[in-house]
């Protein structure tokens, strides 16, 4: 992608920076194209605070909502991990609050709590075990309990309820706002111009959504998959940033978007003038309350071991 003079004279000062003060940036495939441009890698948000884990670079600049960088930081507390924006926070992770998980916990005293990634570090310390969107399933399933509370994506939870769990799920009545407005009508208007499409979705879409797809998955799943495809046009039913990495990876595909787009203006807060504010100044160093990360680096270790 070409971006203009001012956004390159930008990206320029940001990777001088970042080589001088040895910094690594990562940014979640929701961010800006030129953020992500400008980043030493693009993922989801638990495959990047792994990498984090195993990195040389003192600092590590992450491009996301506050949890990602949050995740970051209790898998490797002895970095320093900034966050260009933290106010940037997921309406999806505030749907589930530390006092409402106790509170399930006492109505489903036999449950397990699987908790998705996207909630905060404190609401990630009540949790059992951590899952993302790739292994939601196989969590559920590999946890050592018939009864689960899953938050706080109902319709990611509900996806595999439907797709092979067979265990007694609790679903936290949670919702990403962005793959909401993912709709029936929002797809079809799409598919009416374009019957040849192949609908692919991330699974926080609605159960009606999904079960219109071709292939449902992560945001890295959906990449490898339109990359692996003989198929020529899809139509991408996740948030619309995922599109820069799906046409570095597959520059000979038709990529189309529901009507309308789908955006999450969180994501979008991360500016490129706030990441080179942040590298200059230092800001906005991360940090979680020890005990709470302690905790939540176990339930992310026990998904590891699942
Ligand atoms: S797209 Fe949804 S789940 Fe992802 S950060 Fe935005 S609000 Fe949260």
């Amino acid at each position: 992608m070409e971006f203009a003079k001012e956004i390159r004279e930008v990206q320029e000062e940001i990777l001088r920076l970042k080589r001088e003060k040895k910094v690594f940036i990562m940014a979640h495939y929701y961010q800006r194209p030129e953020v992500q441009a400008i980043s030493d890698v693009v993922g989801d948000s638990l495959e990047l605070s792994r990498k984090a884990v195993h990195l040389d670079e003192p600092t590590v600049l992450f491009c996301g909502v506050y949890f990602m960088a949050e995740v970051a930081k209790i898998l490797s507390p002895e970095k320093t991990v900034l966050n260009p924006y933290p106010q940037a926070g997921c309406l999806l992770a505030d749907m589930a609050l530390p006092a409402e998980v106790e509170k399930a916990r006492r109505r489903h005293p036999n449950a397990k709590v699987v908790a998705y990634v996207n909630t905060t570090a404190a609401t990630k310390a009540l949790a059992d075990v951590i899952c993302t969107s790739a292994n939601a399933g196989d969590v559920i399933k590999g946890i050592d309990a018939e009864e689960v509370i899953f938050l706080p994506d109902k319709h990611l939870g509900s996806y595999h309820v439907r797709h092979g769990v067979n265990k007694k799920v609790h679903l936290w009545d949670g919702y990403c706002p962005v793959h909401k407005r993912i709709t029936v009508e929002s797809v079809n208007r799409v598919l009416d111009r374009y019957p040849d499409a192949q609908l692919v979705v991330h699974p926080e879409v609605s159960p009606e959504v999904a079960e219109m797809a071709h292939f449902v998955g992560s945001t890295s799943q959906l990449v490898r998959h339109i990359a692996a495809s003989d198929h020529k046009r899809f139509l991408v039913g996740t948030e619309e940033g995922t599109l820069f990495k799906i046409r570095e990876a597959a520059p000979d595909k038709e990529l189309l978007l529901p009507d309308p787009i789908p955006v999450c203006d969180q994501m979008k807060m991360i500016t490129l003038e706030r990441v080179l504010v942040s590298l200059r100044e230092g800001l906005y160093p991360v940090e979680v309350d020890q005990e709470v990360a302690q905790r939540a680096k176990v339930a992310i270790e026990r998904m590891l071991s699942l």
